[in-house]
């Protein structure tokens, strides 16, 4: 088979198996050296990453060309550098421009990440809308945009979004980086060969600041890496005087990056702060919602499964992912056309402490109040004054700490994002209330009843 065909075959393949992140992660530099009969020879930048493929990657890799060649050969890495010594080349001016050119490279963006597939709550949408604005005037409006909240809430999806969009609407030079890459890269760097360093260090710089966008995903682990760190500054000052955008990820607030550097940290601020909120009980429907009409996802959920699902899958969307799919592959082997809730409870029981059924939930409560007083589950998160739904949305709050495992502020934000204080103060003002009003203690009771059954 023709090298070229072959590889084709390889890199499709390759890239349905794993996925973008993993690719574009660890193969997007792997070029074919050579093919013969025993063997193929694969070139790589780093060691790191030369070590981790073939710890990590070896078998699949091996399955693949065995797939396509029909015949079982032995993968070797070699490093690129080790190349450029095997053929005797100096690092002369023209080596050098090959080099320059192969540290052109732009990220491929995972192509699922889009702002489309991006369900937007109220937990989420200033960290949606900024990053909107970013991705349409980078380097423009908000310089640096820091993006931050707990893992599993979307930043890397958003980082990749605007990629996206970026790469779609211009031709501006996006790189995304993991800070680990980052650091990684700066270490191999300084690890080279002595006497040419200089011009690998240069060849480092051009890398990132020859972009119009750098993102820097999860810069909470840059904070033990002191000279990284320091190049980081460099990085950042070059790009931000430049008015090149640069984008933040991390899974804690500027103040509580303890490890990193003051001054780095006071350029953090100078730019626009968007946190990610934990996903409230609505979004999480949303969500579910969405990733079911995808196509990928070939699920047909009830409501009450969906209910169940946004109940008990915790505040991690990647968590929530997990219980599709683990709801696919149950449907799939047990052969079960549309699966009913008794099926997914026993689907997801390994994954659920203390299942919560769907009435007993901040939402259930929500409508069974509601229902009884007759007025919206919205005016029983929104702001209305009228007194009967002030009552009614008291009584619902003093429901849901009574009834549920749920923290004030947990509860707070699923009644439209309100401070934890005035859940406690609805809950004690109706506790006191019931004391002494004997009516509203029987309408408290029959609530609870109807919640329960
Ligand atoms: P983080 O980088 O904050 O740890 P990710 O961006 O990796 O989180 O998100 C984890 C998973 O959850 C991804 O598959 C992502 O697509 C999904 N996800 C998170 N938030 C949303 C959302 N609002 N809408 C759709 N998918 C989401
Ligand atoms: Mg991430």
């Amino acid at each position: 088979m023709e090298k070229n065909v072959f590889w084709e075959k390889f890199i499709s393949s390759l890239s349905a198996t794993i996925s973008n992140v993993s690719f574009n992660t660890w193969f997007n530099d792997m070029k074919l050296y050579d093919l013969n009969d025993e063997k193929i020879l694969l070139t790589v930048p780093y060691d790191s990453i030369k070590d981790h493929l073939i710890n990590n990657y070896y078998e699949i890799l091996e399955d693949i060309i065995t797939n396509i060649l029909g015949i079982n050969l032995k993968i070797d890495f070699l490093l690129e550098s080790d190349i450029r010594k095997e053929k005797n080349i100096n690092i002369d001016d023209q080596e050098n421009n090959n080099e320059i050119e192969y540290y052109k490279y732009y990220s491929n963006f995972n192509k699922k990440y889009t702002f489309e597939n991006f369900v937007v709550g109220n937990s989420n949408r200033f960290a949606y809308s900024s990053a909107v604005a970013v991705a349409e005037k980078p380097g423009k409006l908000y310089n640096p945009l820091f993006l931050y909240g707990k893992s599993g809430l979307g930043k890397t999806h958003l980082m990749h979004a605007i990629g996206n969009y970026i790469k779609k609407n211009s031709n501006k030079k996006v790189l995304y980086i993991t800070t680990e890459q980052f650091v990684n890269d700066f270490v191999n760097i300084n690890k080279k060969d002595t006497g040419n360093n200089i011009t690998y260090i240069e060849m480092f710089k051009k890398k990132y600041r020859n972009v119009d966008v750098l993102m820097i995903d999860d810069i909470q682990f840059l904070g033990s890496a002191t000279m990284s760190q320091q190049e980081f500054t460099n990085t950042f000052n070059s790009l931000y005087d430049n008015e090149k955008q640069i984008i933040i990820s991390s899974d804690r607030s500027v103040d509580d990056l303890k490890l990193l550097e003051d001054r780095l940290k006071t350029r953090f601020n100078w730019g626009l702060k968007a946190d990610i909120n934990p996903p409230d009980y609505e979004l999480k429907r949303k969500i579910i919602e969405k990733k079911i009409t995808n196509e990928d996802l070939l699920l047909n959920l009830n409501n009450d499964i969906i209910d169940y699902i946004a109940a008990n899958c915790g505040n991690d969307v990647r968590n929530l992912e997990g219980f599709l799919i683990r709801l696919m592959a149950y449907q799939a082997i047990m052969n079960i056309n549309t699966l009913t809730l008794e099926d997914s409870m026993e689907a997801l029981k390994d994954y659920t402490n203390n299942p919560i059924y769907s009435n007993n939930t901040i939402a259930g409560i929500q409508n069974v109040v509601a229902k009884y007083f007759k007025v919206s589950v919205d005016d029983l998160k929104g702001k209305k004054k009228h007194k009967a739904i002030i009552q009614a949305r008291q009584i619902a709050m003093y429901l849901c700490r009574m009834m549920t495992e749920e923290t004030y502020p947990r509860i707070g934000l699923e009644f439209g994002g309100k401070d934890h204080s005035t859940i406690i103060y609805a809950y004690e003002k109706i506790n006191n209330e019931i004391k002494h009003n004997g009516q509203l203690k029987l309408i408290v009771e029959e609530l609870k009843q109807q919640i329960k059954s």
